[in-house]
């Protein structure tokens, strides 16, 4: 009897066969699995009785979720992943082959290996319901396709198509499927099993279809040696313009697709089985699967011990700036709850309002949306300039401009015009939560949410719990956040938070080196060489020098000389360079798009760059340490509650290169003696403020940062 795979076989020969993992939430292929359908599929392979195959899965709302990423992190011999590969190739080839027509009907999820057995079936189909997306999200991990997903998908749906799939490892839902030819039919989800019989009998018996479905354009263009050296160069020059050469997996996916293309499928599984073996095992790869598994983690997180998250009903968001806008539309669309905006300016609410619909025309636009649903959930955002409709709110989330007495006056303000249980929580970047609920009645309901900007795209929230807070608040918070869609990681109110605190770190020693007589664009050349999204000074520009050396202030006072920053700083919003916003920073800007370094800024700053060919490595080190020293302060203090935690908010909250595996993590590996070494060298030749903390020290002795700061 099998226990993960259960077959079928009806009186009108037509057989399911159910894909239901006892073990796992949702299905993936462990070894067991992959054991079990071999022997499934040589016992198929004999049948008589059998016209067609429908291959379904037993779980609600997934189909396949790929292949187990518990074997894929383990991994560390390059032949043992290489014959992981061929076992999907084997099992998938003879799938291919059996001697009936098969159907993948996939409804959910389908990821990875889900989607290469769907791939390796005569037709697919798959599920309208929103829940439905396909998609090999391997270069995610660090890998590519390799149970013949790269080898397949380009004969199916084309060369271009197949490549944007596998180079951003993005999911598409069912409607998209099926205008790229990946599914052969869409199925109407209510009485979804009935269809797809209905799908497979018509066909059961049939010879199996002529592949491919290009029209003449892309004939022309991948079917012709040319065509295709244009089509995969231009792959490789945007991917390497992406990645900046830091991710080894989509440049190989490229040429693992083109073998496959030009020498055949049997070279290309060749292909897809070396290529595996060497990035299963790199470093990259096991960092990204940590990344991966963090997130996960934090799914599964709770916030503070005994408080029953509240239920969200309604909500109301202070202020429609920048950052108000931007999280009513996430209220919204995320969670279909009515959101109340409410401004003291009615330019700023206009302001705000058309923020939201703009982002939902992108929504619209990208296929994510369709324009009636669009206008159904923009109709939840009512504009407001009194406390109208905030008797009903449950949370209200305040986002006005940054100033402590405005906030507490805010705060007090509106305690009197919502229900006494209703969760009052502030975007503040810098102020202090409790500062903030002083004046406040019932201040245990006053919790920090700190977003980051752009709201829509950024995907963490720092929950930020006052000594106060109530649990059922912060708890309300946290589970608020995640129902948006982000990841919420719950840290201490001191000064700058976590994410501000550490990233101050980086930004002030960027204006120490420009001190010393570094260069602007050497600087963000070297931090975005090292794997940062952007470099130092592009980022004071983006966030608003104005903004980010109120920060730097404010620490400056809570943690003294450590934090120092050159007396000249102030001179710049003083001047009126505030970064793109008023389109004058370190950059020169036109219309909003940045231009080259501003030479004017060394002069105002008396400044006078003389290094020639500076060192990237020393750079990043000058940069990168100050943040380590501090991380290790940070988790001593308990302002975050584990290494893993804190690696996570620097990813998605600066774009602290994935790859690397997070700041922690990095320093880990790294090793922790190199570091304190070089700070202690820096302390001597260039500040004080480098000295390697207690801290730090005592988590080298530790045995590093995971080993020491793990929950
Ligand atoms: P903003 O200046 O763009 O918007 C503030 C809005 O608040 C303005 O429209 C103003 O009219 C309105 N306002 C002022 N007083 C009000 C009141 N009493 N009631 C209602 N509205 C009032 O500012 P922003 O950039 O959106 O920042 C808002 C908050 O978010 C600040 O606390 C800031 O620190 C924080 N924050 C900003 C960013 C960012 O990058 N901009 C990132 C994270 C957090």
């Amino acid at each position: 009897m099998s226990s993960i795979f259960h077959l079928e076989v009806g009186s009108d020969r037509l057989a399911t066969l159910t894909f239901d993992s006892p073990d796992h939430k949702v299905n993936v292929f462990t070894r067991a699995a992959l054991t079990e359908l071999e022997s499934v599929i040589q016992d198929l392979g004999g049948r008589q009785d059998i016209d067609a195959l429908i291959l379904l899965s037993g779980k609600p709302g997934s189909f396949i979720a790929g292949a187990d990423l518990e074997e894929i992190s383990r991994v560390t011999d390059p032949t043992e992943a290489e014959a992981g590969s061929r076992i999907g190739h084997r099992l998938f080839s003879a799938w291919e082959s059996l001697p009936f027509p098969t159907v993948a009907a996939i409804r959910g999820v389908c990821l990875g290996g889900g989607t290469e057995i769907s791939l390796a079936s005569t037709w697919r189909v798959a599920s309208d319901s929103a829940a439905t997306r396909i998609g090999l999200p391997e270069v995610r991990l660090g890998i590519l396709p390799g149970w013949g997903g790269s080898t397949r998908l380009p004969r199916l749906i084309g060369i271009a198509e197949a490549l944007d799939l596998i180079l951003t490892g993005k999911t598409v839902a069912g409607r998209k499927a099926l205008k790229l030819g990946l599914i052969d039919a869409l199925i109407p989800d209510a009485r979804f099993l009935d269809h797809v019989r209905d799908f497979a009998r018509e066909r059961a018996g049939r010879p199996r279809k002529e592949e491919g479905g290009l029209d003449i354009k892309e004939m022309l263009l991948e079917k012709n040696p040319l065509g295709r050296k244009v089509l995969f160069d231009q792959a490789r020059k945007k991917t390497l313009q992406e990645t900046r050469g830091h991710y080894p997996a989509p440049l190989r996916a490229i040429e693992v697709v083109r073998i496959g293309i030009e020498d055949g499928p049997r070279a290309g599984f060749d292909a897809e089985a070396r290529a595996l073996a060497e990035l299963a095992t790199s470093r990259i790869s096991k960092n990204l699967v940590h990344v991966f598994r963090m997130t996960e983690d934090a799914k599964r997180e709770t916030g503070l011990p005994g408080g029953e998250p509240k239920e969200i009903r309604a909500a109301a968001v202070l202020g429609a700036g920048t950052m108000g806008g931007g999280i009513a539309q996430l209220i919204a669309n995320e969670t279909g709850v009515p959101v109340r905006m409410k401004d003291i300016n009615t330019d700023a609410l206009a302001a705000g309002m058309s923020h939201a619909s703009g982002l939902y025309d992108r929504l619209v636009k990208r296929y994510r949306l369709t324009a009636p649903e669009a206008r159904r959930k923009m109709a939840l955002v009512h504009p407001t300039l009194d406390f109208s409709g905030f008797a009903r709110a449950d949370i209200v989330v305040e986002a006005v401009v940054e100033r402590m007495d405005i906030k507490q006056q805010v705060f007090a303000e509106t305690a009197q015009h919502v229900p006494e249980d209703c969760v009052l929580a502030s975007n503040t970047s810098s102020l202090s939560i409790e500062g903030i609920g002083a004046k406040t009645p019932r201040p245990e309901r006053v919790v920090g949410m700190h977003f980051f900007n752009p709201v829509h795209k950024m995907p963490l929230v720092e929950v930020i719990a006052a000594e106060g807070s109530a649990p059922w608040a912060v708890n309300t918070v946290f589970d608020f956040t995640r129902k948006l869609g982000k990841t919420p990681v719950l840290v201490k109110d001191t000064p700058g938070f976590l994410v501000n605190r550490l990233l101050m770190f980086y930004s002030s020693e960027a204006m120490w080196l420009l001190n010393e007589g570094y260069r602007i664009e050497d600087l963000d050349r070297a931090m975005t060489d090292w794997g940062m999204p952007v470099g130092p000074m592009v980022l004071s520009d983006e966030v608003g020098i104005d903004v980010a050396n109120k920060v730097a202030h404010i620490l400056l006072e809570a943690f003294g000389d450590r934090m120092a920053i050159p007396a000249w700083l102030d001179r710049l919003p003083e001047n009126k360079r505030l970064g793109v916003k008023n389109q004058s920073g370190f950059y020169r800007y036109e219309n909003r798009e940045r231009k080259e370094p501003d030479p004017a800024v060394y002069t105002l700053l008396g400044l006078h760059p003389r290094v020639e060919n500076p060192d990237p490595g020393l750079i990043a080190d000058r940069m990168v340490l100050p943040m380590v020293n501090e991380a290790a302060r940070c988790l001593e203090e308990e302002v975050v509650r584990s290494a893993a935690e804190l690696d996570l908010a620097l990813i998605f909250g600066t774009g602290f290169p994935p790859w690397r595996g997070g700041l922690c993590r990095w320093a880990d590996q790294e090793g922790l003696g190199r570091i304190i070494a070089t700070l202690e060298r820096f302390e001597s030749a260039v500040a004080e403020r480098f000295r390697p903390s207690d801290a730090l020290r005592a988590t080298a002795e530790a045995g590093g940062f995971y080993a020491r700061f793990s929950r």
